[in-house]
């Protein structure tokens, strides 16, 4: 329930207008974030990287320039700071993620030294100077391998059951911030690649038949999503960009505080891509409800009643979190507080309205949906969407199929499933109708 909260007031002083920002949808991760200001600004990232490291000083010069008459290094903070030097430089080639993190060692005994000298001594200035260099370095590093470095690690930590949200190096964030340096074609592309590794789950001979089923209706989407980028200032999530009447397109803003490892972005991505699919099958407005269209009030409170119960049921079977990590047991419970919380589709309407993304008249029955939800109003924007999520989760984290929140989950995605194409069945019908 906070994931959707926390980044949205990290970044109310960044955004243009409060509209703008209610009109758009869905933190999956919680956490800061910062603006993509460094986006395309590394053209030529081998050529710079060669420069600054080579601009980076040695450990001998490093010395030299923090050398002090009659002190003894090794006793002292500077001592530290000549150690995370030598570890660099002990790297061997490649292994973009180790040269990250020893950079990120380099400024953090760099800051440690000048925070214990409180900014004055002679050797501040040149440590100042290695602290800026490593930092330069660090942004020169290729972006993308350090990216499916990170990714990596992470799925590595995942698997052996450790919480990556544990560990001090912050591997998710370092993900984002080197998801921002990569160029917007670059970003694309390696975001086609999660796609293309979501269509590939398919030939899993392991995969369960009703992720099989979702994921081919996630690829028949794909292609109105015409822009995938680094959120701009606003929240990730997906959204529609055409108006009424015109071929709908999609932007996707991505979430790449990828705090799961692939896991996550594979989830994220079939998260989102469900939001266009229902879209398209249930007819919706803009601001993507999980109705069909015309529904009545009475069938939307049963509905909304409906997926309430499932989602109680699979918090029951989540249980303590037996078979699952401690890491992978919160993401489950993230997943399933974001698809249940009360007053969401109020929030949507009135703010999508306000931005004339939608009509009074559409405003009104969202309204009166919303009231018929009650506390259960957030299935009628989150349910499909964390259900199959939650489903390629479990597929990657290769969870025993005959665990009763796998068996649960599985009979709720089949049921939202059947929905969903009943509802483009019906669509399609009524377009046939001259
Ligand atoms: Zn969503």
């Amino acid at each position: 329930m906070h994931s959707h909260e926390t980044p949205a007031r990290t970044h109310d002083r960044q955004r243009p207008a409060p509209v703008a920002r209610a009109a758009e949808r869905d933190a999956d991760s919680p956490g800061p974030r910062s603006p993509g200001s460094l986006q395309g600004t590394l053209g030529n990232t081998a050529v710079t990287r060669m420069i600054t490291v080579s601009r980076m000083m040695s450990e001998d010069e490093f010395k030299q320039s923090t050398k002090r008459f009659g002190a003894k290094r090794n006793a002292s903070e500077i001592g530290r700071v000549d150690e995370a030097l030598r570890a660099f430089y002990a790297l061997p080639d490649g292994g973009q993620v180790a040269r990250l993190y020893a950079l990120k060692d380099i400024v953090a005994a760099c800051e440690a030294y000048v925070a214990h000298k409180s900014g004055e001594g002679d050797r501040v200035d040149g440590v100042e100077r290695l602290n800026n260099q490593a930092r330069e370095a660090q942004s020169a590093l290729d972006a993308e391998a350090v990216f499916h470095g990170l990714l990596a690690e992470i799925d590595r930590m995942v698997a052996g059951g450790e919480d990556p949200d544990m560990d001090r190096r912050l591997p998710a964030g370092e993900a984002q911030k080197a998801s921002q340096r990569m160029s917007g074609p670059v970003f694309t592309t390696v975001m086609d690649g999660f796609i293309d590794r979501l269509r590939a789950l398919r030939g899993d001979a392991g995969l369960p038949d009703e992720t099989r089923a979702v994921i081919g209706e996630l690829m028949a989407v794909v292609d109105l999503v015409t822009v995938k980028q680094y959120p701009r200032g606003g929240m990730p999530g997906m959204k529609l960009t055409t108006a009424a009447g015109e071929d709908p397109a999609f932007t996707f803003n991505v979430d790449t505080q990828a705090r799961g490892g692939s896991s996550f972005m594979l989830g994220h991505v079939a998260h989102e891509l469900t939001h266009v699919a229902a879209h398209q099958a249930f007819g919706s407005s803009p601001v993507m409800e999980l109705v069909r269209s015309g529904a009545t009030v009475a069938e939307v409170a049963a509905l909304a009643e409906e997926r309430k119960q499932v989602l109680a049921g699979l918090r029951q079977d989540l249980g303590e979190g037996d078979g699952f990590s401690e890491f992978q047991q919160r993401m489950l419970e993230e997943k399933l507080g974001y698809g249940g919380q009360s007053g969401k589709l109020k929030k949507y309407a009135d703010s999508f309205a306000a931005a004339g993304k939608i009509t009074p008249e559409q405003q009104a029955q969202l309204v009166a949906w919303d009231a018929a939800a009650g506390s259960a109003s957030g299935t009628l924007i989150e349910y499909d969407t964390v259900i199959n999520q939650m489903l390629v989760y479990l597929h990657l984290w290769e969870t025993d199929q005959d665990h009763p929140f796998y068996v649960r989950l599985r009979a709720a995605a089949r049921g939202a499933f059947d929905r969903r194409s009943q509802a483009r069945e019906a669509t399609a019908q009524a377009g046939d109708t001259p």
